[in-house]
């Protein structure tokens, strides 16, 4: 039981450390599910929906969920999105209005249309 505990620990701190020290990667997808234009689906990883306009705000939207990551951890973000969701559809609430009110949510569309600067990433693949 201790064991599994440091090894989790561990990869936090691993992981968490990865999030400082390398530039975000962006993957290019064609496809997302449902409505989605992009995602932070792994620390130091973010997933982008290959579409003709500007993709700049959803990068930007997406790279204010790695920061939280750095600022938390990912271990914290990934306990707090499962204990957040988990709680809200307990108590009935429907996914699209537990998304629409996540705070971590909310301060990312924050970050977006602004006029930021994107940060230095690593494209893994083409945009096209
Ligand atoms: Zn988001």
């Amino acid at each position: 039981m201790m064991n599994a505990l440091f090894v989790f620990v561990g990869i936090n701190l691993f992981l968490w450390g990865w999030v400082w020290v390398v530039p975000v990667m962006v993957v290019f997808v064609n496809w997302l599910p449902g409505i989605a234009r992009g995602a932070a689906p792994f620390p130091g990883i973010v997933v982008i929906k290959r579409v003709d306009e500007d993709k700049s705000q959803t990068l930007l939207h997406e790279f204010k969920h790695q920061e939280q990551m750095k600022k938390y951890s990912p271990l914290a973000v990934a306990v707090y999105l499962g204990w957040y969701y988990g709680k809200g559809l307990l108590l009935g609430k429907k996914i699209g209005e537990l998304y629409d009110a996540n705070p971590l949510e909310v301060e990312a569309y924050s970050s977006m249309y602004k006029g930021k600067k994107l940060p230095k990433y690593i494209k893994v693949n083409s945009e096209k």
